[in-house]
């Protein structure tokens, strides 16, 4: 039996090599690199430019493209044809192909990449062996990770690989190459090409966010029972470099399987929780949040997220961002839950739902640096399919400061009432447009979402409230957009609102403006529409 080995990531190979010479008899090729570190430790290998008789050349761009090595790789042995060629020209046959690629993804993954170091990082020799070992896979073993090296030891050990493993190995292997070249694809497509500098070697290419060209590879993390209805099939993909802090970085400890709408709406109530800075709790059920509250700790938190709507919150998805302790999870362990994130769960909390087996418990490391979506842990652009096309566009991550805040009104907002303002713009973002949005002193009292008409919105919040026996009096309310005409603002006020805020920029902004002063509230703009479908 031989085997080529040719790797970049040399992690285990002198292991792997000396286990398949010493014990199994496996005769060795190997490239430059390789071979000389299978020398130093003492490995017999024949270097390949040994048989392919030509030296390796052009700085290593050309070493195994040669016919001695594919043709060894891709003759069938089962066609006496291909087996006369290889008699005929001198080829021996090759059984096992060990290879890594050069580290294309790594050598992109830094901020100072030059183009130059990017291309001299495309592996060309090494995927069209791995290639001709995968197509040939009925005869040839074909190993493209670290990770398999035991298997096909364990393999060994019962005697030669058996075909079933081969063929996963090849589907790995065309895997990866998949991988591979989306990556260059990736990479290349998001370059905008300055013909003046392309030749500088030093040269750091702009990147522009929307290529003329979309090219994107996704990993399946799991097959789902069904889509969002029991009639659609699912499934669940993760980008390739998953952001840190998002959600397929989640280790779900203990419940069911996620469901599409459980991850769908985890999605939504980890975005959202994110977003704060202090303690919070975000109870989400259709994708909107029925009850956003901070507090002090997670169980205060929780607490004033549940009064909300306490009727919604049934079944819900809820997130907090600090670790979940034992009295926070007693107090959500009293309703159905679906699902529950949180960064952490303590010994009592994990206890607490022992008894609970169909909880799902999903832990998730915020994003290194805090809770902040918008410097990272969140995806760059958002896609949305539709007809045979997909939209593509940046995340809508803006945050507003106290700073940016135009007051409209002769009345001019508290200390207080600039929190409120502010914490009720934070929670719109979150809500289907139209978003009405009705808090106090941290925590929503009133959500209108998803609805055609604003004023719906606005109504359905204050009816919410009332179910919930809440007071709006005194509260602060957030729309998602302009209000287009003054009936939207008076119906807030007549629910109890004392405080506005809204984008504006609507050609009846006066109209609107007119109408606070006259209601006595106060007005402010924000400058940002949140509009999210
Ligand atoms: P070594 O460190 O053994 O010199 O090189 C190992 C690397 O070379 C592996 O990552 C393998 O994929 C790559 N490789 C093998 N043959 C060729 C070739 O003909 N051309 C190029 N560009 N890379 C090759």
């Amino acid at each position: 039996m031989t085997a080529l080995i040719s790797v970049s990531d040399k992690t285990g190979i002198v292991d792997f090599a000396r286990a398949l010479h010493t014990q199994h008899g496996v005769r060795i090729l190997s490239t430059g690199g390789t071979a000389r570190l299978l020398a130093e430790a003492g490995i017999p290998a024949t270097e390949v430019a040994e048989v392919t008789q030509f030296p390796e050349m052009l700085d290593g761009r050309v070493k195994t493209l040669h016919p001695k090595i594919h043709g060894g790789l891709l003759a069938r042995r089962d066609q006496p044809s291909h087996m006369e060629a290889l008699k005929a020209h001198g080829i021996e046959t090759i059984d096992l192909l060990v290879v890594n690629l050069y580290p294309f993804e790594a050598t992109v993954a830094k901020p100072d990449v030059t183009l130059a170091e990017a291309i001299e990082n495309i592996d060309i020799g090494g995927p069209a062996m791995v290639r001709s070992a995968a197509k040939n896979w009925k005869d040839v073993g074909v190993v493209t990770d670290a990770s398999q090296y035991a298997a096909v030891l364990a393999a060994l050990q019962q005697g030669a690989l058996p075909t079933r493993l081969r063929f996963e190995l090849a589907v790995a292997a065309f895997n990866r190459i998949a991988q591979y070249d989306a990556a260059i694809s990736n990479f290349l497509s998001a370059l905008s090409f300055d013909d003046s500098r392309a030749s500088d070697e030093r040269y750091a290419p702009e990147r522009s966010d929307f290529p003329a060209q979309l090219s994107s590879s996704f990993v399946k993390l799991q097959d789902l029972r069904y889509g969002e209805n029991p009639h659609q099939q699912a499934a669940f993909y993760r980008d390739l470099q998953p952001a840190p802090g998002s959600l397929v970085t989640a280790e779900q400890l203990q419940g069911k399987a996620l469901s599409y709408n459980n991850i769908a709406d985890s999605d939504a109530a980890w975005e959202c929780v994110k977003s704060f800075d202090v303690p919070a709790c975000v109870i989400v059920k259709h994708a909107n949040p029925c009850g956003v509250a901070i507090g002090a700790d997670p169980l205060e938190a929780y607490s004033k997220a549940f009064q909300t709507d306490p009727t919604s919150a049934f079944g819900g998805i809820i997130a907090f961002n600090r670790p979940l302790d034992g009295r926070a999870a007693q107090a959500v362990a009293k309703q159905f839950v679906e699902v529950l994130m949180a960064p952490d769960f303590s010994a009592e909390a994990l206890e607490v739902f022992r008894s609970k087996a169909n909880v799902r418990l999903l832990k998730i490391a915020l994003p290194p640096g805090g809770p902040r979506p918008w410097d990272n842990g969140r995806n760059a652009q958002e896609v949305k399919r539709v007809g045979s096309g997909i939209l593509v566009q940046s995340s809508d991550n803006h945050v507003l400061k106290a700073s940016d805040l135009k007051v409209v009104t002769e009345r001019q907002p508290t200390a207080e009432q600039i929190d409120d303002l502010l914490f009720a713009w934070k929670v719109a973002k979150f809500v289907k447009s139209n978003a009405i949005v009705f808090c106090k002193n941290g925590m929503t009292m009133g959500v209108g979402a998803g609805q055609m008409s604003r004023l719906d919105s606005a109504r359905i919040a204050s009816i919410k409230a009332e179910h919930a026996k809440l007071s709006l009096q005194g509260t602060a309310v957030a729309s998602d957009a302009f209000f287009p005409f003054r009936d939207g603002l008076d119906v807030v006020v007549d629910a109890g609102a004392s405080c506005v805020i809204q984008p504006g920029g609507s050609v009846r902004d006066q109209e609107v403006i007119d109408a606070a002063n006259e209601r006595g509230v106060v007005m402010v703009f924000s400058g940002v529409r949140h509009f999210l479908h």
